[in-house]
């Protein structure tokens, strides 16, 4: 038996809900509880595989092959599990579901309506991520802000839901935004009060208020807060601005929001035992080294495009006592006569994964930088590729060598998509998707940095290295250190007798937890420090 945590915004979007609601997850979970987080996204697209990272930022894939919101890349790092499909729902795929099911007949010649089928198959989701799990608490969080047209059936399926259990099962926070006056310092409560009549006007009545604000709400504020939307004063809880996000869970739990959700769910439950977690925020504010390392990418303009990478670089440099200074490179911009200006100071070089032929040049050679110069390099699947073509042109005698995905006519397509298993080329839609194994060749730099010979990683690409280019590619130089089980597919390559130069297909970068940096990404970082003191 589950109980339930749902989160609504209020105001305004964009206040953080998703920090909110995943350190809310690490809390309990350092309760001992076993905790589920999922986001319900209101847009109609079945997930954010198709939208512009312009538009949605990064998109996180779970083991199973989920494309989803970046909450759930939080989520994941914060709580440290692994989770699945469940994790995010839009109102496209429970149409989608909805639809499917009448045209099996599976409503019986029913009007099929929002109330109630698309409520609950709202619920369901709810339901599948508790069994699924077997979790004690589903932490629901409702994405866009109370009072969307699109939001609507969402909260409505939290009033049935609620209806439905018992008063301990279930609590729902209200996370709000309490707007400054510019100028006059005077915060204001009325778009809270506002933002609570509508979602009572839904039927909702939330437990808990968060709040959001520049600056600290005084008690007076509480006071009014707490009498204008019903609930007590020690259920509103201040969610302030902090540099570091991991700082949070320990900020909500000294304001007891843990304390009063497993109160209101009648949970006996020990305290959260916060030791680990502090320390790890402790050595994040202390560290003693500083690496520049440069970010090589076309959405560079907007960081949450790149949110994991970040965090993984981020991750791995608390792992080595070391800040990491991002120096964002915008690859479209970059060509033979300015690339020295970008980066002939920094530490390392990591150029992440993308999409499409604007900007490949740029990366094709920040990679032959990297190369030439011998900077730490790190290239993650696009990375990985565009590393492989300039090695292929210049080491390998290819001249042309390209990705089909960038050049449909090139002499060499040092890559091919896919095929299926009656050997057809796969179109459309069919990118390799979550977990693959991969095994390590032993001897080789990042089987050290793995310490172990399987390993599984999460993967977003379509193209693969064509095999036909394989062995001139060794001959050149690259040593793939990584295959699929069955030698069939290349996973990761270093260039041989190289300081750190290494690329992998997949995107290691999901799987890097703020307490457990990935293998990968500290070998970067590490070498990067090793390249800065070699300098001075
Ligand atoms: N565009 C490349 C492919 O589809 C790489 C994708 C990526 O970087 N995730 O294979």
């Amino acid at each position: 038996m589950s109980k339930y945590v749902f989160i609504t915004g209020g105001v305004v979007s964009g206040i953080g809900k998703g920090i909110v609601a995943t350190s809310l997850g690490r809390l309990l979970k350092n309760r001992g509880l076993k905790v589920f987080l999922q986001k319900f996204d209101p847009y109609i697209n079945f997930d954010p595989g198709t939208m512009s990272p312009y538009q949605h930022g990064e998109v996180f894939v779970t083991k199973d092959g989920a494309e989803t919101d970046l909450d759930i890349g939080h989520y994941e790092r914060f709580i440290d599990e692994e989770l699945t499909q469940n994790a995010n729902i839009t109102t496209g795929r429970v149409y989608m579901n909805v639809i499917d099911k009448e045209r099996r007949g599976e409503y019986n010649g029913a009007t099929v309506q929002v109330v109630p089928h698309i409520t609950d198959e709202i619920k369901q989701k709810i339901y599948d991520a508790s069994k699924e799990y077997e979790a004690d608490v589903v932490i629901t969080e409702i994405g866009g802000t109370v009072g969307d047209i699109e939001s609507l059936p969402f909260i409505e399926a939290v009033r049935q839901f609620h209806g439905e259990h018992e008063k301990d099962d279930v609590v729902i926070i209200h996370t709000a935004l309490v707007p400054e006056i510019p100028g006059s310092d005077e915060l204001k409560t009325k778009p809270i009060q506002h933002s609570y009549k509508q979602l009572m006007s839904l039927g909702v009545k939330p437990n808990m208020i968060v709040t959001r604000s520049n600056s600290k709400i005084d008690q007076e504020i509480r006071k009014k807060i707490a009498m204008f939307c019903d609930v007590r004063e020690h259920a509103i809880i201040e969610s302030p601005n902090v540099e570091n996000i991991y700082e949070l869970p320990i900020i909500l739990n000294r304001q007891g929001l843990d304390d009063y959700v497993v109160h209101k769910l009648n949970l006996d439950v020990r305290p959260a035992e916060m030791h680990e977690w502090n320390e790890m925020v402790f050595k994040q504010q202390h560290l003693s080294h500083k690496v520049k390392i440069a970010l090589v990418g076309k959405y560079v303009q907007l960081h949450d495009a790149y949110l994991s990478v970040v965090e993984s670089l981020k991750h791995a440099g608390l792992a080595h006592d070391s800040e990491v200074e991002i120096d964002w490179v915008n690859s479209e911009i970059l060509n033979p006569e300015n690339i020295d200006e970008y980066l002939k100071n920094v530490d390392g070089i990591i150029v992440p994964g993308g999409f499409g032929a604007r900007g490949t040049n740029g990366k094709i050679l920040a990679s032959k930088y990297a190369r030439e110069n011998k900077i730490p390099f790190f290239g993650i699947s696009m990375g990985m590729q565009t590393a492989i073509i300039d090695i292929a042109r210049e080491l390998a005698g290819l001249e042309g060598a390209n990705s089909p995905e960038f050049d449909e006519n090139t002499p060499h397509p040092i890559f091919s998509l896919m095929e299926n298993h009656d050997g057809e080329e796969v179109l459309g839609g069919t990118l390799r998707l979550g977990d693959y194994p991969c095994q390590l060749v032993e001897g080789s730099k990042v089987h050290a940095l793995y310490q172990e010979t399987d390993i599984v990683e999460r993967h977003r690409h379509r193209y693969e290295l064509n095999n036909d280019y394989r062995e001139v590619l060794e001959k050149a130089g690259i040593d793939f250190v990584g295959l699929s089980p069955d030698e069939s597919l290349i996973e990761i390559f270093e260039l041989r007798d190289y300081p750190f130069f290494v690329a992998c297909q997949f995107h290691p970068e999901f799987k890097s937890r703020p307490n457990r940096a990935h293998p990968l990404f500290k070998g970067l970082i590490e070498a990067s420090i090793q390249n800065k003191l070699s300098k001075q």
